[in-house]
Order: C-alpha cells, then sequence, then structure tokens
C-alpha cells in the first residue's frame, strides 16, 4: 500500500502519491482524497483547505466521471473565483498608492482593498476606514485588515505582542537571518518592523499565505500565495508560477552563511499528514538550495499547534519536541496567557531544534530542568519515578502509583477500569472502546463527540469534514465566502 492513510476523526485522508496526479482541481489547487472510514467505495475528492463547503463546495467520488461540460463550467468558477488582482498587480498598486497625497489614500473595508480616486465611485456605497491611510498603518496590514472569521477553516488568530516578541528574539538570539513565515502574517510584519528599529541585525521574511489580502501590501520577495494543504503556489499564469516558485527557493538558498528557519502557525483543522506532507516538501526545497553534501538534515522548524496534537504531531516529525512555552493570542477571547488553571492556552511550540537552546522567559515562570536539560513551566515539576517533567497542559500533574505515571491534577485513580481518569467518567466501559463517549464501536481518536467547539475552536473535527460532504453550500458574508 503505498497510500499514506490519515486518521482524522470518522473520515480519513488519503495522502496520494507522487506519482498519482490525478487529483481534481478546485480554486485552492489539488484536492485531497477523503474517506469515510470502512468505506472504501465511498472516497471522495474534496477541497485541502477549506473544512466547510460553504467556502469551497468542491465534491467528486473518487469514481465519478465528469463530463467536459461540467469540466469547463469548474474551470469557468475556479477562474471567477480567483483573487481580483494578480500579485503583479497589487504590487504596482501599492507603488500608485504610496505615492498618492495622504487625503486621496482610501481602504475600502467591505472589500479590504486599497482604492484609488478613479475607483472611489464604485465603492461609494461601501464603508470605507476613517482613519488616514499613513505609511504606518501601512506597515502594520494585520492590523489595517480584518481577522478572517471562519471558524471552521481558516480563522486568523493574530500573536499578542508577548508571543511575537518572544518568537523574534528567540530566533535571531539562534542566529537564523532568514524567516520563512507559513500562515504567520503577523510575525512577517513584527520581523519588517524590527529591521527598520535595530538595522545591525536585519533579518529577511518571506510570507506564505492563503490570504490573498497581503498582496496588497508586499512585494514578490515577500509574500506568496500559498496553500500549505498542498503546498500549492497560486497564480493565474503558469509561467509566473515558476517565477513565484523560484522566489520561494531562492529564499532557502543560505548563501553567505544566512540560516534558515520555517516558522508556521496553521489552523488546527486535524490534517496534521497534510501539513507534514508539505513541511517535508518545503524542507526538501531546502536541502537542494544548499549545495553542502551533509545530507539528511532537516530544515529547522517551528511548528505552532496545540498541545493535544503532540502525538500526532511526533507521529510525523519524529525528531520533534514539544515546548512548554504558552502561546497568546490577540483576537483569541480564550486562548490568553494565564497564570493558572483552564485559561492558560493550550497552544505550544513544536521544534526540531536543540530544546535546551530556546530560553524561555524566566519572568514568566519558566525555568531550565536540568534533567530533562529543557526549559519548563512554573508548575511542571520534575516527577523523579517518570524521569521527566510531565505536564502538557501547564498545570501540575501528579504521580499516580498505580498508573505508574503522572496525570492531570484533576483526575483520580479508578479502580474499575484500572487507570486515572475524571472522577465523572463513563466508568468500567471504557477500557476497550472510546475513552470519550464510552462507544465500543470506536477508540477516542475517532470519536464523532470529542471535537466541540471546546477543544478545537481554530478548526474542526470529523463533523465538519462530514459537512463537507453532506451539505449545501449557501452564500453568505462574502469575505467568509472568498476569504481564500
Ligand atoms: N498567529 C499567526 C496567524 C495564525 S492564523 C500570526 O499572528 O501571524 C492562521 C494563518 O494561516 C492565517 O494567516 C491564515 O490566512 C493562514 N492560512 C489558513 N489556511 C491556510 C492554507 N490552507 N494555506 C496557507 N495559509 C493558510
Ligand atoms: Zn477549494
Ligand atoms: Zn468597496
Ligand atoms: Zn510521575
Ligand atoms: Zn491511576
Amino acid at each position: 500500500m503505498d497510500n499514506d492513510i490519515v486518521d482524522s476523526g470518522g473520515i480519513q485522508v488519503i495522502i496520494q502519491n507522487e506519482k498519482d496526479k490525478k487529483a481534481p482541481r478546485c480554486v485552492h489547487g489539488p484536492t485531497l482524497l477523503f474517506e469515510k472510514k470502512g468505506n472504501k467505495d465511498r472516497r471522495f475528492y474534496a477541497c485541502s483547505a477549506c473544512r466547510d463547503r460553504k467556502d469551497c463546495n468542491f465534491f467528486q467520488w473518487e469514481d465519478e466521471k465528469i463530463s467536459e461540460e461540467r469540466m469547463l463550467a469548474r474551470e469557468e468558477q475556479n477562474r471567477s473565483k480567483m483573487p481580483p488582482f494578480s500579485h503583479h498587480e497589487y504590487c504596482s498598486r501599492f507603488r500608485k498608492f504610496v505615492a498618492l497625497p495622504l487625503e486621496q489614500r482610501r481602504f475600502c473595508v467591505d472589500c479590504q482593498l486599497l482604492i484609488f480616486p478613479e475607483e472611489w465611485q464604485t465603492h461609494e456605497k461601501h464603508k470605507r476606514l476613517s482613519e488616514d491611510v499613513t505609511v504606518q498603518r501601512l506597515r502594520r496590514p494585520s492590523l489595517l485588515l480584518c481577522p478572517l472569521e471562519n471558524k471552521k477553516s481558516n480563522a486568523q488568530y493574530l500573536f499578542a505582542d508577548r508571543s511575537c516578541h518572544f518568537l523574534l528574539d528567540m530566533l535571531s538570539g539562534l542566529g537564523f537571518q532568514k524567516i520563512l513565515c507559513v500562515g504567520t502574517p503577523r510575525l512577517h510584519e513584527c520581523i519588517k518592523l524590527g529591521n527598520m528599529e535595530d538595522k545591525r541585525h536585519t533579518m529577511q521574511s518571506l510570507l506564505l499565505d492563503i490570504d490573498y489580502r497581503y498582496g496588497q501590501f508586499y512585494g514578490q520577495d515577500e509574500f506568496c500565495h500559498y496553500n500549505m494543504f498542498n503546498h500549492h503556489f497560486f497564480e493565474k499564469y503558469a509561467t509566473v508560477v515558476q517565477e513565484v516558485v523560484k522566489h520561494f527557493e531562492d529564499f532557502l538558498c543560505e548563501e553567505g552563511g544566512a540560516k534558515v528557519v520555517m516558522v508556521t502557525d496553521p489552523p488546527f483543522g486535524g490534517l496534521v499528514k497534510p501539513l507534514a506532507d508539505s513541511f517535508m516538501k518545503i524542507s526538501v526545497s531546502w536541502e537542494k538550495r544548499q549545495n553542502k553534501d551533509s545530507g539528511a538534515a532537516e530544515l529547522p522548524m517551528i511548528w505552532i499547534f496545540p498541545y493535544f496534537f503532540e502525538s500526532r504531531i511526533l507521529e510525523c516529525f519524529p525528531s520533534f519536541s514539544m515546548l512548554d512555552y504558552q502561546v497568546d493570542y490577540d483576537n483569541h477571547p480564550l486562548y490568553k496567557h494565564g497564570k493558572t488553571g483552564r485559561k492558560q492556552s493550550p497552544v505550544r511550540l513544536f521544534t526540531n531544534l536543540s530544546p535546551k537552546d530556546i530560553i524561555l522567559p524566566a519572568d514568566e515562570g519558566y525555568r531550565f530542568c536540568s534533567v530533562c536539560e529543557r526549559y519548563v513551566s512554573a508548575e511542571n515539576k520534575h516527577c523523579p519515578r517518570c524521569n521527566t517533567c510531565p505536564s502538557k497542559d501547564g498545570r501540575e500533574w501528579r504521580h499516580c502509583d498505580e498508573c505508574r505515571r503522572c496525570v492531570k491534577p484533576t483526575w483520580r485513580h479508578c479502580s474499575s477500569c484500572g487507570h486515572c481518569a475524571l472522577p465523572d467518567h463513563p466508568c468500567g466501559q471504557s477500557q476497550t472502546g472510546c475513552f470519550h463517549c464510552g462507544s465500543q464501536k470506536h477508540k477516542l481518536r475517532a470519536c464523532p463527540k470529542k471535537h466541540n467547539k471546546r477543544m478545537l475552536v481554530r478548526g474542526r473535527g470529523a463533523a465538519g469534514l462530514l459537512k463537507h460532504a453532506l451539505v449545501k453550500p449557501t452564500a453568505k458574508n462574502k469575505w467568509k465566502k472568498r476569504d481564500m
């Protein structure tokens, strides 16, 4: 079996091997093949990027024959959903825009677009930014643009200053001079601003993101319109794609000793394998661009994701480790930095860099564990019996002699289950079946009730995937609809 099957709840993603080029394309590039678990005949292609049919209604059974007519209609539809301007056009618009006097610069909030006096008419009925579009504002597109709010696939959660500066200082401290920002527009912005403040320690940054609105503010050497679920570079014209890919590959070249690191903060959609697949491809491109024959080296990477994805990430990247640092977001109602209990952010850094080199801020309580050789959070006490600092969620865990491991502080040992669990767990049923709902038909990982709103605010679970196949598309807010 040369196809890789990924467990993602009740639905699996089948990663096609390289030779298999037959995956049809939606506007977001090649689609992915999904399979309803245990039902091989019901495989279907669906969008790699959008987990909700409202956002991309592409759907095709694996064995479905598509008429020429439908094929043409599909191509036409794909074209019509492309961004209103090519990146090249966005760039020349930007140059023209900054040359305008301040009173002629406008930003249309409805269209999320910098507009020119000759276009005002078209946007007359639209809401526009009341503040001046100053150079300062143009340097902070993540504040100017409203964050995409799609709950299912690509809601944008922007780093709080605390986390952004931590990342920046840490990377610069480790001597990285080129940062490949995959889905981290605010970090990219922060790097550029940092360069202006401190001319001696400049860092280059390239942003890869599906949100093409950023193409308005950044040149071709700073931004690529990119889909990280299928490693697809968007461009209207095939010849331009080659140019874009060349920009990307040139960036990965460490000429003159400029070290590259990739930082990514993907939507927490659960499709870990397709992401890992793309990051692997990025790493391979990086390796190719170095003329050394070191071989088998991996691009330094930092993958930002919730701690409960640890096992799935380590499955894809065994060389990674999870750090205790809690990543905070600005516009996130739940994931705020808190010292105790449930308020703490569940988002962590996963990296193939050496954990002992990543110094976590002492003023936030992080300390170095000399046994584990890594920095850990304040309440993560080293357990001599487990010989590790066991806490994943930042709370102090407790060693259970019967389980012979450390468990969450709220868990109690249950003698009928034979292991620790929450006091109100479905007792006696969980040993063989699902640990979450008690069903004997599936395991915890495939539980359809597991991915509730609380756990996967930024992504979606199996239910979302199912919807992809079953729910009819409805047009709502135009940004939500076209928020590629
Ligand atoms: N914390 C980051 C933003 C993370 S939000 C920061 O502050 O910089 C997730 C980001 O991934 C968004 O910018 C979103 O546009 C981007 N994204 C979502 N789906 C994507 C896809 N399929 N391919 C590439 N980027 C994607
Ligand atoms: Zn799509
Ligand atoms: Zn408008
Ligand atoms: Zn222990
Ligand atoms: Zn126990």
